[in-house]
């Protein structure tokens, strides 16, 4: 993974968060306590204002970057499920690593938002979306799909799953006080995710 495409990836997906703020603040002010836009928008700035310190380090290094500013800049139970998820990616992967190594990276990721956030899929949280995601995104790695291909796939699945996130009844969480009030609602976290995936499977079409 090029340095260059990262430090690209942040610069989009800091302007898509940007772009997005009224539909993420409005999520979060239906079904928690609406600083998810807020929390994000800090963690997206965040990542900017390191942009220089991650032109020439290895890409664990990036990651690891990345994962401790989140922890340290973004607020609410989201932040630190974030944080982790790249400190985990910073131990699994290496320099030069293809996809298939980098989907294995993405599921112990994804794993350690499990286990930091005691939550599984169903739970109506990002888990919705980054779940159903990593299984998708190593299918298509172990076959070899082609990127355009693959980061289609990868798009539409995050699409439908923070739809299906509408449907669910929260256990974890601040929505999870609203039991089935929440249900009709979709999860501001998932939207956050699928919005992030959504956009870097854009700017992987554009190489
Ligand atoms: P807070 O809930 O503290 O206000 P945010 O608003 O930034 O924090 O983030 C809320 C999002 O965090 C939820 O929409 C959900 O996707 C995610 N989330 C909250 N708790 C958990 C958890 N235990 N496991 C996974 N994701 C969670
Ligand atoms: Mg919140």
């Amino acid at each position: 993974m090029e340095n260059d495409f990262i430090i690209k990836c942040i610069d989009s997906v800091a302007q898509c968060i940007i772009d997005r703020e009224d539909e993420i603040e409005s999520l979060d002010r239906a079904i928690g306590d609406g600083d998810h836009y807020i929390n994000i928008k800090r963690g997206s700035s965040a990542l900017q204002s390191i942009k220089p310190e991650l032109e020439d380090i290895p890409t664990n290094e990036i990651f690891k970057k990345i994962g401790m500013t989140l922890m340290t800049s973004v607020g609410g139970a989201s932040g630190p499920l974030f944080a982790s998820f790249f400190l985990s990616v910073s131990k699994h992967i290496e320099e030069g690593d293809n996809l298939q190594k980098f989907s294995q990276a993405f599921a112990l990721g994804v794993e350690s938002i499990m286990q930091r956030g005691k939550s599984k899929l169903g739970d109506k949280t990002m888990l919705d979306v980054l779940i159903p995601v990593s299984e998708k995104l190593k299918v298509l790695a172990d076959d070899s799909y082609e990127i355009k291909e693959l980061t289609k796939q990868i798009d539409l699945v995050a699409q439908a799953s923070v739809k299906a996130t509408k449907d669910l009844l929260p256990t974890k969480g601040r929505a999870a006080g609203l039991a089935d009030r929440a249900i009709g609602h979709i999860d501001p976290g998932a939207k956050t995710c699928q919005l992030i995936i959504s956009t870097i499977c854009y700017e992987l079409n554009k190489t």
